[in-house]
């Protein structure tokens, strides 16, 4: 196991962190639905990008009808 030389202090340990912060994620509102998606992505909820349907969403999936 390797083993540390020198104590990192809390100040050179937050120091090295403040850096680590994510950034926000920055939507777009959907042209066709007005959902908020991610920009230059496929809207996840109708399946839209830039005012055509490029992938066909369907209506309602029953997972529990092949259970019984
Ligand atoms: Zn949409």
């Amino acid at each position: 196991m390797a083993v540390q030389q020198n104590k990192v202090s809390k100040s050179r340990r937050n120091n090295r962190r403040a850096h680590d912060a994510l950034t926000a994620a920055n939507p777009n509102e959907c042209p066709n639905c007005g959902e908020l998606k991610r920009p230059h992505h496929v809207c996840a909820a109708c399946g839209h990008y830039a005012d055509r349907e490029v992938v066909a969403m369907v209506d309602d999936v029953d997972l529990d009808d092949d259970a019984a």
